[in-house]
């Protein structure tokens, strides 16, 4: 089932999402409906809040070749996650999100990480990330805290993006 994805001006991408404590069927049909939404708006990444549900999860699906845009999607669920490394090294890339359709722009974030978090299961793990699955990793653990990829940039370069963020809050 495709899910709403909510926009940029919606108050529930500014709230904290709550620990998930039930690891049930209907976690898992709703992390099944999460990535079939990615796949839908051609996400890389979607967490929980973006579809309105404040709970601490999100999905990611990284192709395996990027030159090949047939490759096969291989996909990783991440609930309750916790980044316990962020490497002091870190790299600029142009970055975008399913709750601002179209708006690129480049983000500053550490090129790996280290991230505690339980699968569907209930199962807890841990995992070393870097390149672009680091940078998802990010992006999306700030969505649980209800903190956006603008607020990663400086105020400066946010204000030249003022216009074209009205365009989402009129929606
Ligand atoms: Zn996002």
């Amino acid at each position: 089932m495709i899910l709403r994805v909510f926009k940029y001006g919606s108050e529930v991408l500014r709230k904290k999402a709550e620990p998930v404590i039930q690891f049930d069927d209907e976690l898992r049909k709703f992390i099944k409906d999460m990535k079939e939404t990615m796949i839908q708006y051609n996400g890389a990444g979607l967490a929980a809040p973006q579809v309105g549900v404040l709970k601490q999860l999100f999905v990611a699906g990284i192709p395996e070749n990027y030159e090949d845009e047939n490759s096969p999607i291989q996909w990783y669920v991440f609930i309750n996650p916790k980044i316990t490394y962020y490497s002091k090294e870190v790299e600029t890339i142009n970055e975008g999100c399913l709750s601002f359709p179209d708006l690129f722009f480049p983000v500053t974030r550490s090129s790996r990480v280290t991230v505690e978090f339980q699968d569907e299961f209930g199962v807890k793990n841990v995992m070393d990330a870097e390149g672009f699955l680091a940078r998802v990793i990010q992006h999306e653990t700030d969505h649980l805290n209800g903190i956006l990829y603008i607020d990663r940039i400086s105020p400066l370069k946010r204000s030249l993006l003022k216009n074209k963020l009205k365009r989402f809050q009129s929606v």
